[in-house]
């Protein structure tokens, strides 16, 4: 392991994927970024595809070893994208210390990507021949998996265990479950009607929508983790006019995704009875990903990373983290999924965005040494 890992080359080769504005809505710069990373696996001898999700979205790349398979040992998940908007790389490219890496998606998760490279070369061929290995890195998991998550949905069927490769926490943490989440917008319909003249002909938008915001406020169960935030209100054009539209956009957070379902049901259904008379109320609902929740099965994988991790004196732990990743969809299929396998870093979606420069190497050996544990 230690003989082909060379730290002054590693960075090269991460500049040269940071320094690429590839933001979800970045298309062209996705595709560049594929162009860089299709040559180095070609070189180790793995078979490159390029998948279009959508005219819309850059490439997905489906990487393999056995490009004759029908189901894999393991699928490694990662992503091509950043949340940055073009322009960000000419502000603050790449940069590094003695002990930090600076840079767009340095750590989420350019470096996560290049480690999985970097694991696979250290396999040997033969241990390469006994292992089926699938690479699926998407263009859009910044922005949900819009157009991606049927087909890592549909590659995580295929395969025994997901291992994602977003960074381990500066703790040294890896992940093992992840909070599910849900955005909701809901408009609120009333009548329209002079404040002063006719009161009481107007139906109040803005009443029916204070009712629902209590009302959900009184759904949340910090116990059990299902939270819910009415994050932005919106509704009403003159102070004496009574308001027929308002509108509620709804942040909710969950371990138990019966919970959420649960809550899903009960916005349906006060819609259909409305507080206000003469009210009519929408539920829209933007976006859903379900919880990652470690099954028997993952629990079997945990002690297995946690034995290598022990072998390498890797400080690591095993965290329950509120934010999702594309782990949540391929856990929520049944295929036990395992995140945090890049090397260690924090400050995501910013510009405090880093990465231990130290964790690089001994990351590596756990994912590689995790791979060999894999070989049936
Ligand atoms: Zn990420």
């Amino acid at each position: 392991m230690t003989q082909c890992f060379e730290l002054e080359t590693y960075l090269e080769q991460l500049a040269q994927l940071v320094n690429i504005d590839c933001g979800s809505h970045t298309p062209a710069g996705i595709a560049k970024v594929a162009d860089v990373i299709t040559p180095m696996f070609e070189q180790i001898g793995f078979t490159v595809t390029r998948h279009q999700p959508h005219p819309d979205a850059g490439p997905c790349l489906f990487i393999t070893n056995k490009p004759n398979a029908d189901h894999y040992d393991v699928m490694l998940s990662g992503h091509m994208d950043t949340v940055f908007p073009e322009g960000t790389v000419a502000a603050r490219p790449m940069s590094f210390d003695s002990e930090k890496v600076y840079g767009p998606g340095a750590t989420d998760m350019k470096s996560g990507i290049l480690s999985a490279w970097y694991a696979l070369k250290s396999l040997s061929s033969q241990e390469l021949e006994n292992l089926a290995i699938v690479v699926a890195l998407n263009c859009d998991e910044e922005i949900g998996s819009i157009y991606s998550r049927e087909w890592l949905e549909s590659i995580a069927r295929q395969s025994r265990q997901v291992l994602v490769c977003e960074a381990s926490r500066p703790t040294g943490n890896l992940i093992r479950s992840r909070k599910g989440n849900a955005k909701y917008e809901i408009e609120f319909h009333g009548v329209a009607s002079h404040a002063g003249s006719a009161l009481a002909e107007g139906v109040n938008a803005i009443y029916e929508l204070s009712h629902w915001s209590l009302a959900i406020k009184d759904m949340v169960n910090l116990e059990t983790g299902t939270t819910m935030n009415v994050g932005i209100i919106e509704g009403g054009m003159a102070v004496n006019v009574v308001p027929d539209y308002a509108k509620a956009t709804v942040d909710l957070r969950f371990w138990n995704t019966d919970e959420a379902k649960a809550i899903h049901e009960k916005l349906l259904s006060m819609a259909e009875t409305p507080f206000e008379q003469g009210a009519k109320v929408t539920v829209n609902r933007l976006t859903f990903k379900p919880s990652m929740q470690p099954s028997s099965d993952t629990e079997t994988l945990i002690k297995l990373v946690s034995e290598e991790a022990e072998k390498l004196n890797i400080v690591y732990g095993w965290e329950d983290a509120g934010g999702g990743s594309d782990g949540n969809f391929t856990a929520a299929i049944g295929t036990p999924t395992l995140d945090g396998f890049g090397p260690m870093g924090a400050g995501f979606h910013s510009e405090k965005e880093y990465l231990l420069i130290d964790s690089i190497e001994p990351r590596i050996a756990l994912l590689a040494n995790t791979l060999r544990r894999l070989i049936a």
